[in-house]
């Protein structure tokens, strides 16, 4: 996820299974209240006493943040065949509990959207939010569906009864009338935007991608998207040596005086953006671009590196995973990375906005006293941890920029991090986690003992961070003119292991 926190122009498959009697389904009504999404959810087939309780999502994955998603809910209903209500008692803020299981047919329930709702404790990110208008909705699963207890692996469909001639975009395939997924939890990780959106596509290799946009007043479009997109996609085809998906969905989603927090959140399949509508012009468009390139970035970490905390979410009880530095400030920096190294951004841009903007921004906006550890440990706490998160973003992205130096250094200018990473995604991969805890230890292991010190250093503890020692050692002079002021420029005389650093910084390492 990338949050737009600061005022500057930046802003942040389903294998196959057979539609069988253990899915349940949701019909979402949006026509009936220009606020409220009406829900009605069918269980699969027979309920059993375990699965009593209907959970609502406390969170959910990359965000973060903690949502509870009870507090949008009114009028919950059990009925049964005859539809005679049965007893229901709300025994958490995000639980319902059913006093006959066995009996229930159907439930109905009313959920606020978020983005028309005031929250004053715990305000949810627009782009993990959801919009009913009059021309379109969003719907982002866990703001609105839940799953009985037990039953957060069952296969589920969502039904949107919209308007007849809306466009949908989603990367969940449509199957009588349903948009389906294997579980609650790929229901939650796929987005799904309705209403008057237009839409281009294209392909990167042989990767279908599809762009689906609302916007406002109508200044933006999906091809206007797609032609700034292109080149991003070709540089990140070029970084990872080949996508690893078989399809790709951007959701955007412009509006004229947004309510909340925006910025994107990435998926499996698909990543999604809830952006202030700016006019459609190069700057603009390259920033929403930039976005993109970090949400893109994602389907390598945590959607294909991850530990067993994020393989297994708790939807109940928000959990935090240390390795935050890996999937976001790695994945920030793979975002400016990929661009430099493909030749779509200069030598000069990556420095200002991958090197300098990143220092910049961790001092003035941010606290020097948490470590990366404690802001992934302290994410979900609101208050404090809420404030420092988003330096994940600067202070994570320097360490990863570190990190890769120091291993270009210890394998002389063999491997990077972006080598390190694709071993990382051979090594593990989707459904196979990482060990949350003794994940730096093996990182070590599969690359130099001395990396060890650097987590150590940089991510756990919280040592001040030697840009200069470190630029230093591809030939980059680093000088401190004052507070909001740093140069840094070529050295005029490098040493020739910092000129062979500095070119193997500068490619795409041969595989
Ligand atoms: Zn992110």
């Amino acid at each position: 996820m990338l949050k737009k926190l600061i005022p500057f122009s930046l802003l942040c498959l389903g294998s196959l299974f057979s539609f069988g009697q253990d899915i349940m389904h949701f019909d979402v009504d949006v026509t009936q209240n220009m606020d409220t999404f009406y829900v009605k959810a069918t269980p699969p087939k027979k309920l059993k006493k375990a699965n009593a309780i209907f959970q609502f999502p406390s969170t959910a994955p990359g965000t973060y943040q903690t949502m509870n998603i009870g507090r949008l809910v009114s009028d919950f209903k059990a009925l049964d065949k005859r539809g005679k209500a049965l007893k229901v008692e709300l025994v958490d803020i995000n639980q319902y509990k059913i006093s006959k299981p066995k009996k229930v047919k159907s439930l109905t329930y009313k959920v606020a959207e978020t983005f028309d709702t005031k929250l004053t404790e715990l305000p949810i990110y627009m782009m993990a939010g959801s919009s009913i208008e009059n021309d379109h909705t969003l719907i982002n699963a866990h703001t609105l569906g839940g799953y009985f207890k037990g039953m957060q692996s069952n296969p589920v469909g969502i039904k949107i009864l919209g308007k007849a001639d809306w466009t949908t975009g989603s990367a969940l395939k449509l199957k009588d009338g349903y948009y389906t997924a294997t579980s609650f939890d790929e229901l939650v990780d796929s987005p799904i935007l309705s209403g008057k959106l237009t839409m281009a596509e294209t392909k990167i290799a042989d990767t279908p991608i599809r762009i689906f946009t609302y916007s406002e007043k109508g200044k933006l479009n999906s091809e206007m998207l797609l032609g700034e997109m292109k080149q991003m996609l070709e540089s990140a085809e070029k970084f990872l040596v080949k996508l690893p998906v078989d399809n790709y969905t951007f959701l955007y989603y412009f509006l004229q005086n947004p309510s909340g927090v925006t910025g994107a959140w990435e998926h499996s399949y698909s990543s999604e953006y809830v952006l202030g509508e700016g006019e459609p012009n190069k700057a603009f468009l390259k920033s929403v671009v930039d976005i993109a390139s970090h949400e893109f970035f994602h389907i390598v970490t945590p959607l294909n590196i991850h530990s067993e905390i994020i393989e297994h979410f708790n939807f109940e009880k928000p959990t935090p995973s240390q390795h935050l530095w890996l999937y976001e400030g790695v994945t920030e920096w793979a975002s400016h990375m990929q661009l430099y190294r493909g030749g779509v951004t200069t030598f000069e841009n990556y420095i200002a906005n991958g090197i300098k903007q990143k220092i910049l921004i961790n001092e003035l906006y941010f606290s020097p006293d948490w470590s990366l550890k404690r802001i992934a440990d302290e994410s979900f706490d609101g208050g404090e941890g809420a404030k420092q998160y988003g330096n994940i973003y600067y202070k994570g992205s320097l360490v990863a920029s570190y990190l890769d130096i120091r291993l270009l250094e210890l394998s002389g200018g063999k491997i990077g991090l972006r080598e390190t990473l694709l071993n990382l995604v051979q090594k593990y991969g989707k459904g196979n986690p990482f060990n949350e805890k003794t994940f730096f230890d093996d990182l070590a292991a599969m690359t130099y003992p001395e990396i060890k010190d650097f987590t150590d250093k940089y991510i756990i503890a919280n040592e001040a961070l030697p840009h200069a020692e470190y630029l230093g050692k591809i030939g980059l002079e680093y000088t401190r003119v004052s507070d909001k002021n740093i140069v840094i420029k070529k050295k005029a005389n490098p040493t020739e292991n910092e000129k062979m650093l500095f070119d193997a910084w500068s490619v795409n390492l041969p595989r």
